[in-house]
Parts: C-alpha cells; structure tokens; sequence
C-alpha cells in the first residue's frame, strides 16, 4: 500500500504530542499534516511553537506546519490526541461527530460502555464496540482509547496469566517516570531527594482500566474481569519508564516456571500480523534479582516491550514480579499509533 493516511495530532506540542512527531517520522502507513494545540501555540510553525524536548533533532518536515486551533476540520483522515483530560473529551467528541477516527490517550473516554480501551495484544475483541459507536457518530467517526500509561504495563504483564491461570486478585504498587506528568510536570524542588505518594486518579484508573482491558466482550458490551484490583501510585524521580511492582492471587494453582513459560512465549495478533510498531516479544521476561529497571529496561522492543522480572512466590498472595514500560511510548503515543495500525489491519481505518 503506497498511500499514507494524513495524520492531525491534538496536543502536538506536548510530552506526547512530540513522541507521536518522533514515531510517526518515517511511519509507512502514516503522514503528519495537521498540529494542533493550545492557543498559546496556535498560529506559529510548529517548531517556533515547540519546545523540542527528546534526543535528536526534531522532524524537518513538521517545523513548518502551522499549529492550529483543535477543532474540525482539519487537513487530516485521522487524529490522533494528547490533549490535557479538561479539554479531551468535547473535543475529541466534536472530531468524531465530523466523521474523524479519534485515536486518544487522553482517559476523557475510556470507560464509556461503546467505546474500546485497547491493547492489541489484549483485547483486540473490543472492536465490536465500534459497531455500537455508529449510533452515537452516524458522521463514521469513532474514538478509540489506549489504558493510563500505568495500566498498560499491568494489565499486558498480566493478560497471558489470566489467560492461562486465571487471577482473582491483583494488588500493584507503581513508581512512575516524571514525563508522566507532561511538560513542565512535577516542580524540580517537589520531587529532588523525594518521593511522592499521590498522583491525582491515577489509581483510581489503573484499577477500572485494568478490569476493562482483560473484560470478555460479550452481547455488544464488556464485562469486566471478576478480579479486585488494588493500586498505590508513587511519583519518583525517574525521566521515563513507569515501574509497577505487582502480586496476583490465581483462580487455579500454578508452578513458577508455568508462570514464567506463559509470560515469555505470551505473542498475539499484533505479531502475527507484523504490526509496524508491534515488538516481536509484547513481554520480556529478565532472570537477574536486580531487572527491570527504568535506564536499562524502558527501550526495550522501541519502547513497546514491557519488561518483567523478579517473579517469586508470594508469602501473601501467590506470585509477585516486577514489570516495566515506556509511558511514552508504551503507555501513550507508540500505543496509540499501534492501536491505528490494527485499526488499519482489520479495515476500521479506510483512506
Ligand atoms: P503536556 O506535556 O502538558 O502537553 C499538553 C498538550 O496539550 C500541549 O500540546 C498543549 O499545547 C496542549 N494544550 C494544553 N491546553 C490546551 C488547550 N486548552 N487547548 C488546546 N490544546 C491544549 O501533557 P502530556 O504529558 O503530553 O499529556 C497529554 C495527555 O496525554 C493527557 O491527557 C495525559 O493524561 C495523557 N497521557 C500522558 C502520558 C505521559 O506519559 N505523559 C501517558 C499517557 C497518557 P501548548 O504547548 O500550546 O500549551
């Protein structure tokens, strides 16, 4: 396929919006031609609007563009939005009521009942839920959202165990990268030689997110997964890489190694259908005491591989381990142009 889908991101100037710019440079299936953002970008070219914060030199081509105002139409067949949770939810709902794919990381509409909380790898059956949106978008747009950068890497790290064992019971407890709070995030002087124990809902949604990821689709609805999910939430200071130290209680009794066998080999539609952004391993399993850790283990598979290690038995509950992900990249902008490709693979997304 030659074509390329012309691309609008919302929030293109954000902590998100420059990985999409950074992922999508050189993308087969995609092109930026649209930026939009806040009105204090909006009428410069992007790179007089933007702050280029990753490593290298930000995209020649998008320096040009024009930021504009989010709101349709724009020069664009999808869009996708990091915009800030206040804004996201009018917003993206007037794109999909002008017949835009709304691609979003924003948790605006996560949890509605018609709309996917998606991880290909996970749920790809909660696609059905497109068929319902038609009701509410007779225009052919659609929203599709990806988890809280935390709940992915849970919920992937969890998915081949439910699968095989069955959880009744999670408990997780996070450490989260500072570039999870966007750009300028956490003041210097708040998080220097500290830790902070609060990071506003975000448990709130790592627990309701991770019920609905690993939810069956089932008469046109999701029931969520029958297992309680406990989260605590820790900012810490890391640049990037959301760590999430995990114990889970099984439905059906397992061996260690099983565990670990179910993790390791753990691949699914994604793979087999050679995603461009798709990691050949969703999850990585590490043997030494002391991995993952966020310097060492974020890039994995490009950002998109989520990293496990420490898995032990549990004095508490039955198993524990140790996962990691990009938030970026896996918690944000590489899991939502995944989530595009898919779209693209099982013909949602039409040029
Ligand atoms: P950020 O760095 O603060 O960027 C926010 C972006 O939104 C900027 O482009 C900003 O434009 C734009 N914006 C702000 N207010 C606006 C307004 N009133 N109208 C239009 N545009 C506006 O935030 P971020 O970390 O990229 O997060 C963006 C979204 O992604 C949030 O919903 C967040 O929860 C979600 N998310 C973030 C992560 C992560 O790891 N950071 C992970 C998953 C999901 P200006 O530059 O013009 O101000």
């Amino acid at each position: 396929m030659n074509k390329k889908f012309r691309v609008g991101i919302l929030g293109a100037t954000g902590t998100v919006g420059q990985r999409f710019i950074q992922l999508l440079e050189n993308h087969p299936q995609f092109e930026v031609t649209a930026v939009a953002a806040s009105d204090r970008s909006q009428g410069k070219a992007y790179g007089d609007a933007c702050s280029w914060r990753l490593q290298g030199e930000m995209p020649e081509r998008v320096r040009s563009l024009k930021v504009q105002a989010p709101a349709p139409p724009l020069e664009c067949d999808l869009v996708f939005s990091s915009l800030p949770g206040d804004i996201a939810r009018e917003t993206e709902d007037s794109f999909a009521a002008a017949g835009y794919p709304v691609i979003t990381n924003s948790s605006a509409f996560r949890m509605d009942e018609d709309v996917p909380l998606l991880i290909p790898e996970v749920n790809h059956q909660h696609l059905n839920l497109l068929a319902r949106q038609r009701q509410r978008y007779t225009s052919g747009g659609f929203i599709v959202t990806n988890p809280n950068c935390s709940a992915v890497a849970l919920a992937l790290a969890l998915a081949p165990l439910h699968a095989a064992f069955g959880i009744s019971a999670a408990v997780a407890t996070t450490l989260q990268a500072l570039s999870g709070a966007g750009y300028p995030g956490v003041p210097s002087l708040d998080i220097l030689d500290n830790v902070l124990p609060y990071i506003g809902g975000e448990e709130e949604k790592m627990e309701a997110e991770t019920q609905k990821i690993l939810g069956r689709y089932v008469d046109a609805r999701i029931q969520p997964a029958p297992m309680a999910v406990s989260a605590q939430c820790h900012r810490v200071n890391v640049a990037d890489g959301h760590m999430v130290a995990v114990r889970v209680k099984l439905a059906r009794q397992a061996e260690l190694n099983d565990l670990r066998e179910a993790l390791a080999s753990f691949h699914s539609l994604p793979q087999e259908l050679g995603l461009h952004s798709a990691p050949r391993l969703p999850i990585v399993v590490r043997d030494e005491v002391d991995r993952p850790q966020p310097k060492l283990d974020r890039d994995a598979g490009n950002g998109m591989t989520v990293t496990v290690g420490r898995l032990l038995p549990d004095a508490v509950l039955d198993y524990r381990f140790v996962a990691l992900g990009h938030n970026t990249i896996r918690g944000a902008a590489g899991a939502a142009i995944l989530n595009a490709e898919l779209l693209i693979a099982l013909g949602h997304l039409t040029g």
